[in-house]
């Protein structure tokens, strides 16, 4: 029987025959996607939000055959690079993008200007002025969201305050209004909106009321500007937490407010963008326990790959929840190392004290040879390791020649 930590941590059974089956063929470690989970999740997302426009980020997971379902789901994608925009369009060739994030160069503006790129957002005041130049070159004018940093408090009353700090992403309340000012003489852009994604990990109540300021601030920015507003995009950010897999993001209590927000500034299209709560519970790292040993009191399992291929729980220091798989395809003739009753370290091949996807966590029996699934790497887990996020291309490596 498998054995589940925490004990909430889902496990469909298509997951386990394809664990069970790689297993076998001694194909381990391994991503393994549950497809029909991801539907059904998706399906459920819309049917909770049915007055929202839906965006997927897809730098939580680019796999094109996990954005091949979502596509079917939502609206459009939002792209972050030229390398996403590039991979979307081989892929699915007729999703609307949008294309945001910090850094876009005048190849990526360019190459998105060629591509039917519906959304640009704008990250700063240069960019803006950049892309309305690139625009105009080619005789195009590009619609913008201008996305903007400004402070907003979650509902739940704690200290936190979201956005409207020092931030490398979009620009502050000033900036925007500089812009607001510059935007008529610039004829290769087009204001459609506001853009804002100010926090992440917040819960449904909180993330509306996010959403609530974003939506009051962008309004009252466009009165006092005089800008015909069409739409928002207020981010994503909707809570996965990994301490409690079972407690998934409550979608419906979020669609009900966002329903309600939406008629209260119709006829605004109200737009969001998640990208973790769309598919982290769908992805598995499937590896095997390679060794079990005991350093100075505590006991480790080393386990086949590491975070270089699940990044997750050193990107963001949390215990990645799991499932063991009993496995006795690795006997030997001598008795197979096993803990029973005890905390495991769970650790990957690499030879650095930081490879550790899980610490100290108790398990009621785990021996050489096992299978361990970590749950929730479905989204910003493989792809996260640093060379392959966002796509963006590699360094040019050049030695110099010694004299
Ligand atoms: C990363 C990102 C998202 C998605 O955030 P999640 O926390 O994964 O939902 C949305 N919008 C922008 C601009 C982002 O950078």
């Amino acid at each position: 029987m498998t054995a589940r930590f925490p004990d909430d941590t889902p496990l469909t059974e298509a997951v386990l025959g394809a664990a069970r089956e790689l297993s076998e063929r001694d194909a381990l470690p391994a991503y393994v996607y549950d497809l029909g989970h991801l539907d059904a999740h998706l399906a459920a997302i819309r049917a909770a939000c049915p007055e929202i426009e839906v965006l997927h980020a897809i730098k939580a997971n680019p796999e094109p055959a996990l954005l091949a379902v979502i596509a079917r789901h939502v609206d459009g994608l939002e792209v972050a690079s030229g390398g996403e925009l590039a991979h979307v369009r081989s892929h699915l060739p007729d999703m609307p993008l949008a294309f945001g994030g910090p850094g876009k160069t005048d190849a990526e503006l360019a190459a998105a200007l060629g591509a039917d790129v519906r959304r640009y957002h704008v990250e700063s005041l240069h960019e803006l002025r950049r892309l309305d130049a690139l625009a105009r070159a080619r005789g195009r004018v590009a619609p913008v969201l201008l996305r903007v940093n400004l402070p907003a408090a979650p509902a739940s009353g704690t200290a936190l305050t979201m956005g409207g700090l020092p931030s490398p992403f979009g620009m502050d309340p000033t900036e925007a209004d500089t812009a607001a000012g510059e935007l008529s003489g610039l004829s290769g852009v087009r204001f459609l909106g506001i853009h804002a994604h100010l926090a992440s990990g917040l819960d449904s109540a909180d993330c509306a009321a996010v959403a609530e300021t974003i939506l009051g601030w962008a309004n009252r920015y466009a009165r006092r500007h005089k800008l015909e507003m069409l739409e928002v995009n207020v981010g994503g950010g909707m809570a996965v937490d990994y301490r409690y897999p079972g407690q998934v993001f409550d979608w419906a209590d979020y669609g009900r407010r966002m329903a309600n927000l939406t008629r209260a500034h119709a006829p605004l299209t109200v737009r969001i963008e998640p990208g973790r709560a769309v598919s982290a519970y769908s992805g598995w790292y499937a590896t095997r326990v390679l060794d079990l040993k005991r350093s100075h009191g505590e006991w480790f399992a080393v386990c086949a790959g590491g975070t270089h291929h699940l990044r997750t729980p050193a990107a963001k220091g949390h215990d990645q929840p799991f499932a063991v798989l009993p496995s006795s395809q690795w006997a030997n003739s001598w008795p197979r190392q096993t803990v029973t009753k005890e905390a495991v370290t769970l650790v990957g091949q690499l030879c650095t004290p930081k490879d550790v996807l899980a610490r100290s966590v108790p398990v009621p029996h785990l021996s050489v040879g096992d299978v361990v699934l970590f749950a929730m790497s479905g989204a910003y887990a493989y792809n996260i390791s640093h060379h392959g996020f966002l796509m963006h291309p590699t360094p040019t490596v050049v030695f110099v020649p010694s004299s």
